[in-house]
C-alpha cells in the first residue's frame, strides 16, 4: 500500500473512532505487559546511576555548554548500549555563545574578615583576577522611564567609579512557619481533572493599571540593559544582587543579552549576607570586598543538540517522550531537570528490557535551551512537524509527545492538548495505577506556550501531554537554585514515575490508533495570530 493511501485510510478510521471513544472510551489494557513494566522498574532500576552521572559528572548543563553536550552524547550512548537505535545529537541555531563558571570566592575583608556564599549570574564575565574595592549600595526607581532611570543613575556616576555595587535595598523575607505540603492531596490532583479546559484563544487582560500613554515605563529587559550599561561606563568593578530567599538559597539566572560584553561581573549573593553588609554600610561603615571569579565562554556553543534515541516500531507512525537536559547553572540540575531525563531514559531502558515491539516508534528526545524559553523543542518541532497550520508530512504521524519536568515527585495525573476523547483514552491507559498515586487525565484547548517543552507540541497543534506531579521541594527549595543536588531526588517517587511512563507511552505506541486529536473545525486558533 502507498503511503498516500495508508494515510488517507488513518485519517477516516481515526475520525470513527474519535466519536467512538468519546461515548464508550474501552482501551484495551495489555496487563501482562504493565505488570513486566513494574517488575523491571522496581528490581532493576537504573535511574539512580542515570541520575547520578548527569548531575554528578555533567552538572551544571547550561544550554551551550560542554557540560550539556557531553551529558547528550553520553546518554545517547547509554540509550544504545540498552538496545535503542538511530542515537544522535541533532544540531539546532541557539546563537549564543555557551558559558559555564569554573571559580567563585566571594570574601568580606573589612570591617569583618568573613567568607560570602554567592553564585555567578550566568552570561556574565569574570573578574580577571581578584578584585578587592569598597562597596556601595543603589537603589532604583520603581518602573522608571527611559529618561527618569538615566537622571537617578547619572547622579551615582561618582559613587560607583571602582566600587563593587550592591544594586538594590536588601530583602526582608520572613520566616516560614509553614511549609507547603510536599505532595498533592488527592482532591487537589482530582479538583485540576475536574476543571473545565483550560481555554484557547486570546490572551488573558491584563492584571495591571492602565498607564498614561505619554509615560513610557521600561521593560524589565530594557531597565537590565540601562543598568549595566551605566555600570559599564562609570566604570563599576562588580555588581551584587540579593538572592532574596530563606536558608542560603540562591536561584541565579542570566543576563538576559547572552553578552558577557554587555555585563560587567555579577554575582547573587545569600540573602543573609546581603544583610550583613546592608547594615554595615548604613552604619556608616567603610565594608571592603573581594570577588574572583572565572567565568568561560564557549562560541561553539552557538550550535546546541538535542539528543535523540528510538525504539523502532513496525510502522511509520511515532511517540515521543522526553524531558529537558538543560540547567540552571547555581547546582548540578538534579530535580530540573537529569531526574525527568533519567526517568524518561528509564522507560524506554525497561520497554527495551522487556523486549516489547511498538506498532509505533517510540522516540525519546532530550531537549537544550529549554530555560531560554523551549527553544531546542520549538526548534525540532518545527523542523520536523511543522505546524496544523502549516503541517510537514510527519506532522500527521505523531500521535503524541509526552513531558516530564516538575522535579523529583511522583506522577499524579496527565493533561493532553486535544480534544475530550483524547483525556478518555489517556485517563483509562493509567487507570491501572492509582495504587502508584495516579488519579487520571484531563485536556486543555490551549495553545499558549506554558513552561516547558510539551507547550512546543501544543503550540503547533500537536498533542503534547504533560505530567502534574507532587511538588515535594520543587517549587520551595530546589528549582533553578544552589540546592538542586542529587540529594534532593526521591527514589521512591521516580521509580513510580518511571513506571507510569513506560506503561503510557508503550500503551499509546501499540494501540490500534493514534491518540485521537482536534479536527480542523475543534482545532483552537494560534494565540497572537490572524489565522
Ligand atoms: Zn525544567
Amino acid at each position: 500500500m502507498s503511503q498516500e493511501s495508508r494515510t488517507r485510510r488513518h485519517g477516516v478510521t481515526a475520525l470513527l473512532l474519535v466519536a467512538f471513544v468519546s461515548i464508550y472510551a474501552q482501551e484495551r489494557i495489555d496487563h501482562d505487559t504493565y505488570w513486566k513494566i513494574r517488575q523491571e522498574a522496581t528490581t532493576n532500576s537504573h535511574i539512580l546511576r542515570t541520575a547520578h552521572v548527569l548531575t554528578d559528572r555533567y552538572g551544571p548543563r547550561p544550554t551551550g555548554s560542554p557540560n550539556l553536550k557531553a551529558a547528550g552524547e553520553w546518554a545517547v550512548k547509554q540509550l544504545e548500549s540498552w538496545g535503542l537505535q538511530n542515537g544522535r545529537m541533532e544540531p539546532w541555531d541557539w546563537g549564543n555563545p555557551g558559558w559555564l563558571n569554573e571559580r567563585l570566592a566571594a570574601h568580606i575583608i573589612s570591617p569583618v574578615k568573613d567568607h560570602l556564599v554567592a553564585e555567578a549570574l550566568a552570561w556574565t564575565p569574570g573578574t580577571n583576577g581578584p578584585v578587592r574595592a569598597a562597596a556601595v549600595q543603589i537603589t532604583l526607581p520603581t518602573r522608571p522611564t527611559k529618561e527618569e532611570l538615566a537622571a537617578h543613575l547619572d547622579a551615582l556616576r561618582g559613587a560607583v567609579r571602582g566600587k563593587i555595587v550592591l544594586v538594590g535595598p536588601h530583602q526582608q523575607v520572613s520566616v516560614t512557619f509553614n511549609d507547603p505540603p510536599e505532595r498533592r492531596e488527592d482532591r487537589e490532583v482530582l479538583q485540576i481533572l475536574n476543571a473545565p479546559p483550560a481555554a484557547g484563544r486570546g490572551v488573558p487582560p491584563s492584571t495591571q493599571k492602565p498607564v498614561a500613554p505619554e509615560r513610557q515605563p521600561l521593560t524589565n529587559t530594557q531597565l537590565s540593559a540601562q543598568v549595566y550599561d551605566f555600570l559599564i561606563a562609570a566604570g563599576a568593578r562588580v555588581r551584587v544582587n540579593d538572592a532574596g530567599r530563606d536558608h542560603g538559597q540562591i536561584r541565579a539566572f542570566a543576563n538576559n543579552t547572552y553578552d558577557p560584553g554587555r555585563a560587567i561581573p555579577t554575582v547573587v549573593l545569600r540573602n543573609e549576607d546581603y544583610g550583613r553588609i546592608s547594615r554595615l554600610l548604613s552604619d556608616g561603615e567603610n565594608v571592603e570586598l573581594e570577588f574572583d571569579i572565572v567565568n568561560r565562554l564557549y562560541p561553539e556553543g552557538r550550535t546546541s543538540y538535542n539528543a535523540i534515541a528510538e525504539i523502532r516500531g513496525t510502522t511509520d507512525e511515532v511517540v515521543m517522550l522526553g524531558g529537558h537536559l538543560d540547567s540552571w547553572h547555581a547546582a548540578t540540575g538534579a530535580t530540573d531537570n537529569a531526574i525527568g531525563c533519567a526517568v524518561a531514559m528509564e522507560a524506554v531502558r525497561i520497554l527495551k528490557a522487556i523486549r516489547v515491539v511498538p506498532r509505533r516508534t517510540i522516540r525519546l528526545a532530550l531537549w537544550s535551551g529549554e530555560e531560554q524559553g523551549m527553544r531546542g523543542s520549538r526548534a525540532y518541532v518545527r523542523e520536523h512537524f511543522g505546524t496544523f497550520e502549516e503541517p510537514k508530512a510527519a506532522y500527521r504521524r505523531l500521535s503524541a509527545y509526552m513531558n516530564i519536568d516538575y522535579g523529583t515527585g511522583r506522577v499524579r495525573s496527565m493533561t493532553v492538548f486535544g480534544p475530550a476523547a483524547a483525556a478518555a483514552a489517556l485517563g483509562e491507559t493509567l487507570a491501572p495505577f492509582k495504587d502508584l498515586g495516579v488519579l487520571g487525565a484531563n485536556s486543555t484547548r490551549s495553545r499558549q506556550a506554558a513552561n516547558s517543552d510539551h507547550s512546543a507540541f501544543s503550540e503547533a497543534g500537536l498533542p503534547g501531554i504533560n505530567a502534574l506531579q507532587d511538588p515535594i521541594e520543587y517549587d520551595s527549595y530546589t528549582w533553578h537554585s544552589n540546592l538542586d543536588t542529587y540529594e534532593r531526588i526521591v527514589q521512591e517517587d521516580v521509580i513510580k514515575s518511571a513506571i507510569v511512563l513506560a506503561a503510557t507511552v508503550y500503551h499509546l505506541a501499540t494501540r490500534d490508533e493514534m491518540l485521537p486529536r482536534f479536527s480542523k473545525g475543534e482545532m483552537p486558533k494560534r494565540p497572537g495570530r490572524a489565522q
